[in-house]
């Protein structure tokens, strides 16, 4: 029997329902309540649960039924967002492509910056304490998402008045200032390469690459820079969309090289290693250096930029090819070739 795919209704399920159908394989959709009609409407998705929220993926009645139709659940965006990881490793029995076991260390940011540390690869500098400040610091409140509640702090004199600021308006709760993440603040610009490990094939694919469209960051230079200063304004970085790039072909060279640094540390810190899509969220500053200062353990929404193949992806495949349509490719030739277990957990 060929496994289903099976994808919770939101961040990039359309691509990955339409790559599974582009396969030849039948798409389980777990929606979440109210946005039936919005799927209904592509009509890729052959059967659809209601859920009211994500981790309802755990009740009993939810997983029996993915089990009998053998689906093989594909984790996104959302699913990390809300936390609960370590009740996922343990009590969801359905097959998951990847590696479950890293969502954790994608959600913590301290696992997430030992992991790039191991993998050897250039980080922004990391400060253990706001008094090390010397130069711009990007401020990283706890909880914050998607950058919004981001801060830049020039010393620590900065870092503890726009503390307080934000204690006054009520954005931070006292001893929470404990608990930010500090990080040298990378003059340059975003790159994120979107990669897919092939189990099956044993090899490193690129399939795409984007930039975030940032809120209000991407937004400030629209204004001259004389008002910039006299509105005393602070950049937040919440995303809002994805712009497709293609980048300097001499760049792509370290861009695979940490790509491969990346999967031979996740094999040594968490087995059984990589498996199908991650994201390495890079800045490049002016002398073409990348920094990567995030990483995503599987698909990301930038790829939602290419349901129909990138620049990328058509240099390696002769037919269109989003990462969506790669996932299921990997999961129905690891199925005929009897080597699921190879790429699920
Ligand atoms: P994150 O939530 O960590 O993905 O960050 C959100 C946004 O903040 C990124 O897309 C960047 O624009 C910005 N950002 C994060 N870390 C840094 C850094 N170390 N230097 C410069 N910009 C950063």
């Amino acid at each position: 029997m060929k496994p289903a795919i099976a994808v919770i209704g939101s961040h990039s399920a359309l691509q990955i329902l339409k790559g599974a159908k582009q396969e030849g394989l039948s798409t389980v959709l777990i929606c979440l309540r109210g946005r039936e009609k919005l799927y209904a409407r592509f009509g890729l998705a052959d059967r659809m649960i209601s859920v009211d929220t994500v981790d309802q993926i755990l009740d009993e009645n939810i997983q029996a039924l993915l089990e009998e139709e053998e689906a093989v659940f594909i984790p996104h965006g959302t699913l990390i967002s809300g936390g609960g990881l370590e009740e996922l490793e343990r009590r969801f029995r359905p097959k998951i492509f990847g590696n479950r076991f890293i969502f954790r260390w994608e959600y913590d940011r301290e696992l997430k910056n030992r992991l790039l540390t191991e993998a050897g690869i250039r980080t922004p500098r990391k400060f253990s304490s706001y008094s090390e400040i010397d130069g711009p610091a990007i401020v990283k409140l706890p909880g914050a998402e998607g950058g919004r509640g981001y801060f830049i702090a020039k010393s620590p004199r900065d870092f503890e008045m726009k503390i307080t600021q934000l204690m006054e308006k009520g954005l931070l709760r006292r001893g929470e200032e404990r608990n930010v993440f500090i990080q040298e603040y990378v003059i340059g610009v975003p790159v994120y390469p979107h990669y897919f490990w092939s189990n099956v094939e044993g090899r490193l694919e690129l399939m795409g690459c984007d930039r975030r469209y940032e809120t209000s960051i991407d937004g400030i230079g629209r204004i001259t820079a004389e008002d910039q200063l006299e509105l005393e304004l602070t950049p937040t970085f919440r995303v809002i969309g994805n712009i497709p790039l293609v980048l300097r072909e001499s760049l792509l060279v370290d861009i695979f090289e940490d790509g491969e640094r990346f999967v031979s540390a996740v094999r040594k810190l968490v087995p059984p290693g990589m498996i199908g899509p991650f994201c390495l969220e890079m800045l490049c500053d002016e002398e073409g250096r990348l920094y990567t200062f995030e990483f995503s353990g599987r698909i990301v929404a930038g790829t939602n930029l290419f349901v129909n193949g990138s620049p990328y992806s058509d240099l390696l495949f002769d037919e269109p090819m989003s990462m969506g349509r790669r996932i299921a490719r990997e999961v129905r030739t690891a199925n005929e070739l009897g080597i699921l277990d190879r790429v699920t957990t």
